[in-house]
């Protein structure tokens, strides 16, 4: 019998993504439809609103801050996405929240796919958490999103129209999130949200799914969010990929969960990651403290 031939070429990991620009979607996808992104001036909420764009939705970006919803409306109006309003909006406030859903409604219709991506986040030993910082990350991530979700939903349920919710979340929602217990206990709400709305709203053709990104770094991250990152070098080895994730991976992906070749998925939440987040070392890497990875002297040393 022949030996199968042996390779010792360096793996390369898994493949590029086609480029930008590229959409696996039919051109006009979302002709005539209103897409509302939350957090859409940065990032990966700016990523994602563009491939909607692309595919002809009309687009409603809301944050807190008028200097990033300006730059992301100049940005995707230079890469051809005309129509996008932008509305100054804090999600823990829910009387803002429909004012906003109105002048949506009266510029473009009443938003048929909502992306509740908007998020608060930085690294923290649980020990050295403040009440405010804890309150401050699970009412943007957990009941900012429920907010949104619930003015969504009541406006379609009393047009009887049908609509989809995509809910950007974290895979520490099933792992747990050493560093990000506030992010992490959020984003495991968030995922519960998806799967009870989806039963409740299911028959009045609300669909609600979620999306985790994995590791996709991007220029508008906070610098919290950065110097953590920065504590890794070569990020890309780190991953079974072999690379990171990129923004417009994570637009396409909420592109399709929210068009109509997705209409009998809901209540799902689609991992993007390369499979990180189901690492597992054959061999146990020893452990470091959070106060360690992070730099931090002992408890009660003025750290915190
Ligand atoms: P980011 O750039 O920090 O985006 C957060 C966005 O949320 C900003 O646009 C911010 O805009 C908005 N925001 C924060 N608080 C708000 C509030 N109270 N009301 C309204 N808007 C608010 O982060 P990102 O990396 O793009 O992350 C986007 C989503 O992906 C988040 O849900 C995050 O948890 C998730 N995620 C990201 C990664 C990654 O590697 N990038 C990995 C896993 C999960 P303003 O400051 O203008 O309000």
């Amino acid at each position: 019998m022949t030996e199968p031939a042996k390779t010792h070429a360096r793996p390369a990991g898994l493949p590029g993504p086609p480029p930008a620009g590229a959409s696996a979607l039919p051109p006009g996808t979302y002709d005539g439809s209103t897409v509302l992104v939350t957090g859409g001036g940065t990032g990966l909420g700016k990523a994602i609103a563009a491939e909607f764009a692309r595919l002809g939705a009309s687009l409603v970006i809301a944050s807190r801050k008028a200097e990033h919803l300006k730059a992301a409306q100049d940005e995707l109006a230079a890469i051809g996405c005309g129509r996008v309003m932008t509305a100054q909006c804090d999600i823990r406030d829910p009387e803002r929240i429909a004012e906003v859903f109105d002048a949506a409604t009266a510029a473009s219709g009443l938003p048929d796919v909502l992306v509740n991506n908007a998020a608060a986040n930085f690294p923290v030993p649980a020990e050295d958490m403040s009440p405010n910082a804890w309150r401050a990350v699970v009412d943007i991530t957990l009941t900012g999103t429920w907010f949104m979700t619930r003015e969504f939903a009541r406006r379609h349920l009393s047009a009887g129209t049908p609509g989809s919710v995509v809910n950007i979340g974290a895979s520490y929602a099933w792992t747990g999130g050493p560093g990000f217990a506030h992010s992490a206990a959020a984003k495991a709400g968030v995922k519960s949200l998806v799967e009870t709305l989806a039963v409740e709203w299911g028959p009045y053709g609300i669909q609600v799914n979620g999306l985790v990104p994995g590791l996709v770094p991007h220029e508008d991250m906070t610098d919290d969010i950065r110097g953590h990152l920065d504590r890794q070098r070569e990020k890309a080895g780190r991953q079974p990929a072999l690379r990171v994730g990129l923004p417009r991976e994570v637009g396409w992906a909420a592109t399709f969960l929210a068009s109509p070749y997705a209409r009998f998925i809901t209540g799902h939440t689609l991992v993007v990651d390369g499979a990180n987040w189901q690492r597992r070392a054959l061999v146990s890497p020893p452990v470091t403290t959070v106060r360690e990875q992070l730099g931090r002297g002992a408890f009660g040393d003025g750290a915190g």
